[in-house]
């Protein structure tokens, strides 16, 4: 493989377009799968590499809180926001769907429009999956035990108390594709992924000292506001603490 051929049985020198940086690749090469997506081939590149088993230990753990406001926020008090460069996809989506209505179906006209309405939404779902694959590894440098909640408690919350502000906007990052990244990246590199109990409540409780506060159950409430500590802290953050936390108990690693 060099920066931009690959070299394959029967095909030989092969033009490639892409991001990663493939002569990097760790490891012997296994195997090659070619796949056609549209009129777009995409080659995956099977290897083989030796992987030390990390060492468990609390202090290479991270609790990752995954949100709506905030994409990400972890126990390490870093934020990660749902990507703007992916809304200039979403609105010549909008624009050429408006353009589409306006066509006669079948034409030849509506076909050349619903074409590019098509290879924007490849474009924008390949970024969207680059620019969280970015932000993953990011989080997970160094680190050896990843804690995150189950999805089922998010989604109730949001839906219980909060069915309007939950925006649906297409480039975002859907709850399940950011846990499932951050679990197949964890078994890529043989870093232990644990999801906390479903029914944890992450954010109603105070990071600081424990106390329970179910008001909190409110999406519209940004702050945690302790009563009995005092303490202040921004909500996604203090769940993203109890978040480690908890995972820590869960695995014994902690009291
Ligand atoms: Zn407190």
């Amino acid at each position: 493989m060099k920066e931009k051929t690959i070299t394959l049985p029967k095909l030989k020198k092969v033009r490639i377009r892409g991001y990663r940086k493939l002569q990097k690749l760790p490891g012997r090469i296994l195997n090659a799968t070619i796949k056609q997506v549209g009129y777009k081939y995409y080659v995956s590149v099977c290897v083989e590499e030796e992987l030390e088993i990390p060492v468990m230990s609390e202090k290479r753990a991270i609790g990752i809180d995954v949100g709506v406001k905030n994409m990400v926020v972890t126990s390490n008090g870093e934020y990660y926001k749902n990507a703007d460069f992916l809304k200039k996809y979403e609105r010549r989506i909008k624009g050429y769907q408006q353009e589409l209505s306006r066509r006669k179906k079948g034409s030849k006209n509506y076909n050349k429009t619903l074409k590019k309405i098509e290879e924007l939404y490849r474009k924008l779902k390949n970024a969207r999956k680059k620019y969280l694959e970015e932000v993953v590894s990011k989080i997970l440098k160094g680190k050896e035990i990843i804690l995150v909640e189950r999805l089922k408690v998010k989604e109730m919350l949001s839906k219980e108390n909060n069915p309007k502000s939950v925006r649906k906007s297409i480039s975002n990052v859907s709850f399940q594709t950011i846990l499932q990244t951050i679990e197949y990246k964890c078994k890529w590199s043989g870093k232990t992924f644990h999801q906390i109990s479903t029914y944890y409540p992450s954010s109603q409780i105070c990071s600081e000292c424990g106390y329970k506060d179910a008001t909190m159950k409110d999406y519209g409430k940004r702050e945690y506001i302790c009563p009995v500590c005092k303490t202040k802290i921004e909500r996604d953050y203090n769940a993203s603490r109890n978040i480690l936390q908890e995972g820590l108990r869960e695995l014994k690693i902690a009291a």
